[in-house]
């Protein structure tokens, strides 16, 4: 993302503001950066940052007018232009700080804002008429001209037609800095509200993986539902079609399950029902393994790429792992504990292989084992 603040400056450096001088014109110059660092981080709104810039600027301006005042002294001795230049640096600190102290009633950066402005116009004048005026006194005194000669020719470099420049520049420099902190202000905003949308995007997308997870999931279990399953199956059939390789589809239902609520409750079916689940997932390490629960007592496991033996093997120890689990039954005299009945089928799906073709397939062959006594697989017709 670009940060357009990058751009704006409170106060553009203006050769104008040039005075000649070197090491006041460099001063000058890193008065005018900590301005617009104090601007940039007035807009950021951190008041550390704001505050520490602040503290440099008014140390670098009294530094800078000890500096300027050597210069002029050695000009200007004790004329009055020098006292007034004085006063005038020695009213700036004060000026400042009661700015700050009168604010007491606005917020924090309102203040800031403020002194900001001030700054921009006091040191745009001060440089522009106050320094510039010396620094034309020192370059005729320098083409030998008398003092008082120096001071007039200044005066008058400073007067009229230049006098109107000044003036518009600092009308220019005006409104310039506050549409500037207006403007970096509002650019601000949108880049934390651009941020926030940013965030607020991730968290929906967030909201949206687990509103999906959840669609996915039975509640009870925490095995995926009947719905994934569909899904998991189209994908898994054509990947099947697609690399002539076979799929193999395992459905398993609890063995008089309804006995097991009667005589335990309802809430111990449930149990029983999670335990199973579980199971399922430990069998199930495979990637191409994926166990669902089709609904009530029902389950079933696709295997990607499990040939015919594979498959019987592989429900043959869901079976038995199942029945390991011990899980006691009080309703038959000769079952002990909770069995399932399996059945299932394996393929290389042709183009008119269907999920509904492998179901109604599996589907017989579990009824089949049903039939033929319960807890066992069924595995051909
Ligand atoms: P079969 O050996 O022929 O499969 O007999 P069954 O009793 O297991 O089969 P039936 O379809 O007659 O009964 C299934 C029972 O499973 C009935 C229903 O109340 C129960 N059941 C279905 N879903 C849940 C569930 O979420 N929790 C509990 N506790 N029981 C459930
Ligand atoms: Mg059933
Ligand atoms: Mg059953």
């Amino acid at each position: 993302m670009n940060n357009p603040l990058e751009k704006l400056e409170v106060f553009p450096w203006n050769e104008n503001l040039d005075t000649g001088i070197a090491i006041i014109d460099e001063q000058h110059k890193r008065l005018v950066l900590l301005l617009n660092q104090l601007a940039d981080t007035l807009v950021r709104g951190n008041v550390v940052e704001i505050n520490d810039i602040f503290t440099k600027l008014t140390q670098y301006a009294e530094f800078h007018f000890e500096t300027e005042e050597v210069i002029w002294a050695e000009h200007f001795g004790d004329d009055s232009w020098l006292s007034s230049h004085q006063l005038s640096h020695s009213s700036f600190l004060p000026k400042v700080l009661e700015l700050k102290e009168n604010g007491s009633t606005q917020s924090h950066t309102e203040v800031i804002e403020r002194i900001i402005l001030f700054l921009i116009r006091w040191l745009a004048f001060h440089i522009l008429d106050s320094d510039k005026r010396m620094a034309y006194f020192i370059q005729y005194r320098n083409k030998d001209l008398s003092f008082d000669d120096a001071k007039i020719a200044a005066d008058k470099k400073m007067s009229g037609s230049i006098r109107l420049v000044i003036e518009t520049v600092m009308r220019m420099y005006d409104s310039l800095s506050s549409t500037t902190l207006k403007l970096m202000r509002e650019s601000h905003e949108r880049l934390a509200i651009e941020k926030e949308l940013h965030k607020a995007n991730k968290q929906l997308l967030k909201a949206n993986l687990r509103l999906e997870a959840l669609a996915i999931t039975d509640q009870l279990t925490d095995l995926h539902n009947r719905r994934h399953f569909n899904n998991v199956f189209t994908r898994e059939l054509k990947r099947a079609k697609r690399d002539k390789i076979p799929l193999a589809l395992i459905m398993l239902d609890i063995d008089h399950f309804k006995k097991v609520n009667d005589h335990l409750g309802h809430s111990a079916g449930d149990r029983v029902l999670i335990q199973v689940s579980q199971k399922l997932k430990e069998i199930c390490h495979r990637p191409g393994d994926f166990p669902f629960r089709l609904g009530g007592e029902e389950f079933c496991i696709l295997a990607a790429n499990l040939n015919h033996q594979g498959t019987v093997e592989f429900a043959e120890i869901i079976r038995k792992e199942i029945e390991d689990l011990n899980i006691p039954v009080q309703h038959s005299s000769t079952q002990q504990y909770l069995t399932v009945s399996v059945g299932c089928v394996t393929q290389i799906p042709g183009k008119t292989d269907t999920i509904d073709s492998f179901m109604s397939v599996a589907d017989i062959r579990l009824y089949k084992a049903k039939e033929l006594g319960r807890n066992r697989v069924i595995c051909s017709t």
